[in-house]
């Protein structure tokens, strides 16, 4: 969910996943026809979405639910109401719920959806009326085992109630048609932190494997949304130091470590920005990258560790990319070269995605589970898939996210291929 939604830019988001792809592919030998098949979308809808206004005009907006690939189960992607989510960046987006969902071994494929709107310029009823509208131009495509969107940028747990209850009235009572819902409409408990809680998993699990330990190591992280905000809560409990974070208006550092508590209600609860708390020295945005640590975590925008960084100076052990798509080819190709290695996005940051499964499984069986089920299971889950990986980064010496990508690529083309093609 996103209260804030940055530009980001949706061409690069594009590429970044292309270019993965291919390196991928290569290692895996993925003959030809079934690197054209995973690569095209297997549809996409533009629709044009009317709503009257407060002030009685008809603003019409565009949008698009594009379902990348469903081979091995329904698609699965959040909605995204942002002025730049075109066609390109949700598609990019979509591709990776393709990859992400098939390397923690759920039975989904991958969708994403977007509205070209600026949710802070909408009131309440007009934030309403446009997911209205968008919900009920995109139904027919919509099902438990079609299609289950989620939150992404500028959508939260009221919009799902919104789909929720807009899909329902054509299609009687089906809380399993989106997930990321309020508790009380069948929502999962675990699933606002699960992202957060999945992240903390995956590097307790590497810090298990090598170093650094996760008690008493230095974190770095961008963004405190709630991804960022979790993350930074989760280590703090766990004995990591949080030296320094940024959100959209600046950050604040200090060397022994901020006072995380009592910055979340600060920050997190109250919304203000992070450099208002005291605690420690402001910094600019820039300045995050430079900061020594172990973990470098960016939780905030695509495409942020890029060459305009000055990558030589980044001084961490480990990137862990919480945010989608952080981190360009470029970067991505110095940070290998100096031996930084990359947790890639999807893998560290699936425990959405894997406790929105969980959410499904409990509104279909219409049994709901305790918070200690959830995140035993997103326990297992998650680090199932990261020990997958691990073996394979060993065993080719391929970096990270190549491997992930190559494990995702060949289960999807498995079942493409069982199915037919
Ligand atoms: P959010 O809107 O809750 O938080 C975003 C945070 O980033 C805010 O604190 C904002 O101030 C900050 N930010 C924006 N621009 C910034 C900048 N230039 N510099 C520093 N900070 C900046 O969003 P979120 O849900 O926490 O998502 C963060 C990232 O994680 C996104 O890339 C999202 O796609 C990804 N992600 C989120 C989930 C989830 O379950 N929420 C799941 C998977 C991936």
């Amino acid at each position: 969910m996103s209260s804030t939604p940055p530009a980001t830019p949706s061409m690069r988001t594009g590429a970044i996943v292309k270019n993965q792809f291919d390196i991928a592919a290569d290692l895996i030998e993925l003959p030809e026809y079934m690197r054209t098949l995973l690569k095209a979308p297997f549809r996409t809808v533009t629709v044009e979405v009317p709503v009257r206004m407060d002030d009685d005009r008809i603003e019409v907006y565009r949008g698009y639910r594009i379902q990348h690939n469903g081979a091995r189960g329904p698609t699965k992607g959040g909605i995204r109401f942002h002025p730049h989510a075109d066609e390109h960046e949700v598609l990019g987006l979509a591709t990776t719920m393709t990859w992400k969902t098939a390397l923690v071994d759920l039975p989904f494929g991958g969708a994403k959806g977007g509205v070209q709107v600026d949710p802070r310029k909408l009131s309440k009823r007009e934030y309403e009326a446009v997911t209205r509208s968008f919900t009920s131009r995109i139904s027919i495509i919509l099902g438990p085992y079609r299609d289950i969107p989620a939150p992404d940028m500028g959508t939260n747990a009221q919009v799902m109630a919104w789909i929720l209850d807009e899909f329902s009235k054509r299609a009687g009572y089906t809380p399993a048609v989106v997930t990321g819902k309020p508790i009380s409409l069948g929502g999962s408990l675990g699933r606002e932190e699960a992202t957060a809680q999945g992240v903390v998993y995956c590097m307790e699990t590497f810090a298990r494997d090598y170093d650094p330990p996760l008690a008493g190591s230095k974190v770095v992280i961008q963004g405190f949304g709630n991804v960022g905000g979790h993350l930074a809560r989760i280590l703090h409990e766990k004995g990591a130091k949080v030296v320094a974070v940024t959100d959209v208006d600046g950050g604040l550092h200090n060397e022994n470590g901020l006072d995380i508590p009592p910055l979340f209600q600060h920050a997190y609860v109250e919304r203000k920005p992070v450099s208002e708390f005291a605690g420690g020295d402001a910094i600019a945005n820039e300045a995050l990258w430079h900061i020594p640590c172990d973990w470098l975590i960016p939780a905030a925008l695509g495409g942020v560790i890029n060459k305009e960084v000055d990558l030589q100076r980044l001084d961490c052990k480990v990137v862990v990319e919480a945010a989608n798509s952080p981190t360009t080819p470029i970067a991505d190709k110095v940070l290998e070269e100096r031996g930084i290695p990359v947790l890639p996005d999807f893998l560290v940051n699936a425990g959405g995605v894997i406790v929105s499964y969980f959410e499904w499984v409990q509104n279909l069986q219409q049994h709901p589970w305790s918070l200690d089920h959830v995140n035993r299971e997103l326990h297992a889950k998650i680090t199932r898939a990261y020990d997958t990986v691990r073996t394979l980064v060993e065993e080719r010496g391929v970096s990270w996210r190549t491997a992930a990508l190559a494990i995702a690529l060949q289960r999807v083309a498995e079942a493409e291929q069982l199915r037919g093609h």
